[in-house]
């Protein structure tokens, strides 16, 4: 009989992807002994419709570019190709149907996201679809998930301690803005691919 495949998702808007999520998914990989991780970039993604998001064909290819090299990553075009908007649960419910029971899901995310993805729209359906693994930094405390209102089902959550966790996107936004040193906060090439295509508010070079 063929062995279950352990896949790991990583969702994020990746605006820009950088070393957080890549360490994370990393750890994920190892810790939880995983076959791979799939990055999953947003589509439309619900909780950020209060600011611009750089287009998800963008953030597509930054999140290819930024994992090439890894032969344990890959990417998915599922979120970005969906039209409307973008659900976690709505993802891991297709990936459930298409691998069935081939695979065993897991659901990889920052120790901040996973309170919000399950108090979200039916947090309860993600009991027995995935396990959550949350990223912490070293002696964050993670708070016992909620479980969506109507209901006391609990999705599985395990906890992860993962380094780099002060890279964010909004961070590295802002230092695009200002000016500031993107060097060893993301790969040289997503970098070059964010100055080239003059995303968040650079002015074009010339
Ligand atoms: P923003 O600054 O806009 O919140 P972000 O850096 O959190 O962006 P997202 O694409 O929103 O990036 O994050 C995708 C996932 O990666 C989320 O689950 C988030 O918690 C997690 N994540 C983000 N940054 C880190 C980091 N430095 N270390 C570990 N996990 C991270
Ligand atoms: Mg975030």
């Amino acid at each position: 009989m063929r062995k279950t495949l352990r896949l790991g998702v990583m969702g994020g808007t990746f605006d820009p992807v950088h070393y957080g999520h890549l360490v994370t998914a990393e750890e994920a990989l190892v810790q939880f002994n995983l076959d791979r991780v799939v990055f999953m970039p947003t589509g439309r993604p619900v909780r950020k419709t209060h600011r611009h998001v750089s287009s998800s064909e963008d953030r597509y290819l930054m999140t290819v570019i930024a994992t090439a090299s890894n032969p344990d990553f890959e990417v998915s075009r599922m979120e970005v190709d969906r039209p409307g908007d973008t659900y976690t649960v709505d993802t891991m419910t297709a990936l459930r149907d298409t691998y069935g029971g081939r695979a065993e899901l897991f659901f990889i995310t920052g120790a901040d996201a996973v309170r919000e993805i399950l108090t979200w729209k039916d947090a309860a359906r993600f009991a027995g679809l995935c396990t959550f693994i949350a990223a912490t930094r070293p002696g964050f405390e993670l708070d016992s998930p909620a479980a969506g209102p109507e209901s006391e089902a609990r999705p599985a959550v395990e906890t992860m301690e993962v380094p780099a966790l002060a890279i964010s996107s909004s961070d590295i936004q802002l230092r695009v803005r200002e000016r500031r040193p993107l060097r060893y906060l993301l790969p040289e090439a997503v970098a070059s691919y964010i100055h080239k295509n003059g995303l968040y508010g650079e002015p074009l070079a010339g």
